[in-house]
């Protein structure tokens, strides 16, 4: 079998998508998702002026050695851009091995180790009663576990908390922050939500890198008392040795890592134990391949998996999350904020969320297609993800 086509396919269904469909001289194709928030048309590029000349021709079965051939090949290694171009290929041709097979991909990553993917959602609220009202319409959805994110007292707009995008999404939103306010109201958030709905509630809760390791420390140690499932990107872990401080001060459990893209990200982080739970995603992270061997190397640690999985992971990024989800033994958790209807049109899906839970479905392979008319109809939009400046205008990590 060798590949003879390969497209890159840019769609805004409601937000940006860039897929990768791989075809093959038996017409048997497969789908990778390369969707980088923000940054989509350099992935774009990068793919098409860069990957898919050199994957013309070559044999899909060989999975790992276009994978390794795409990584050292470039010789300019790790990086966003790099990393989901290659993700996209790496799943794209695990999807179409999974189909020859007549398989769904998980049973190729060695069968299911569950029935079925437990999901955390979103809730977000500018002040408790808000707050409460996301929580329960999240109830009812039946997540049987959430997110929680609030606005912060004196400040407008919080990270988590939805508002709209600048008119033509040309430029950022521009959000506001201050860290002692939100160290000193997060506690209390927490401790009504508790009041509300009691001990049982799984919680989980995502500072997006904004603190250092020494507030990280004081905000994990100060919501010990409510039981977190985890705190989230607590600090910029790109130092790495940052979080021995922030892990010696506190028994909240750390989840980091959907910015990351490679296991490089993670020696120290996994090495030392100094988090409980991976974020990385396979569209960010080079694809199923690399992610499985993270998680295989957090396993020696007690580490579990816990993929990113916001609204723009497309469609075809979270199925082959579920598909890893429900194969590996050290699944945590998995994100799940879900997609429009018409991003549903647009990749029509074996996958099922039902009752909170997600399972792949049975279909050969990812289980994923591309409706590409109605993509076409849905072209690339212009969108930025905001950005964050502390009340004197200094910008700070959004
Ligand atoms: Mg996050």
């Amino acid at each position: 079998m060798k590949i003879v086509d390969a497209r890159v396919v840019l769609t805004s269904p409601g937000r940006n998508f860039v897929t990768l469909k791989v075809e093959t001289d038996e017409g048997v194709t497969g789908l990778g998702d390369a969707t980088l928030n923000g940054r989509e048309l350099a992935v774009v590029g990068y793919l098409r002026d860069h990957v898919v000349p050199l994957l013309l021709g070559t044999d899909p079965y060989r999975i790992e050695d276009t994978w390794q051939a795409l990584y050292r090949g470039a010789y300019w290694r790790r990086g966003p851009v790099t990393m989901a171009a290659i993700a996209a290929v790496d799943v794209a041709l695990w999807d179409i091995k999974a189909k020859v097979a007549g398989l769904p991909l998980y049973q190729l990553l060695g069968g299911a180790s569950r029935e079925r993917v437990r999901t955390y959602g979103h809730a977000s609220g500018r002040d408790i009663p808000e707050l409460f009202d996301s929580i329960r319409a999240r109830l009812a959805e039946g997540y049987p576990a959430i997110r929680v994110q609030t606005g912060v007292p004196g400040l407008e707009r919080v990270y988590g908390v939805h508002h709209g995008a600048t008119p033509d999404g040309a430029r950022p939103v521009v959000e506001d922050w201050d860290t002692g306010a939100y160290l000193r109201s997060l506690p209390g958030v927490f401790d009504a939500v508790r009041q509300e709905f009691g001990p049982e509630l799984t919680l989980l809760h995502d500072a997006h890198h904004r603190l250092t390791p020494i507030q990280a420390a004081r905000l994990g140690k100060d919501l010990e008392p409510y039981d977190l499932f985890w705190l989230e990107d607590c600090t910029p872990a790109e130092n790495q040795d940052g979080l021995r401080l922030v892990r010696r001060h506190t028994t909240t459990p750390l989840a980091i890592g959907e910015v990351f893209n490679t296991v490089f990200d993670y020696q120290t982080l996994v090495g030392e134990q100094l988090i409980d739970y991976v974020r990385s995603a396979v569209t960010h992270f080079g694809g199923v391949s690399p992610l499985r061997k993270l998680f295989d190397f957090a396993a020696q640690h007690q580490i579990k998996s816990a993929i990113h999985g916001p609204e723009d992971i497309s469609p075809v990024g979270m199925a082959a999350a579920i598909h890893l989800d429900l194969a590996i033994h050290n699944f945590g958790i998995q994100e799940y904020a879900g997609h429009t209807p018409l991003t549903h049109e647009v990749f029509p899906h074996a996958y099922t969320f039902t009752d909170g839970y997600l399972h792949p479905g049975e279909a050969p392979g990812l289980g994923i297609e591309l409706d590409e008319e109605l993509a076409s109809a849905h072209p690339y939009e212009p969108a930025y993800l905001p950005i964050n400046r502390l009340q004197d205008g200094t910008i700070h990590d959004w």
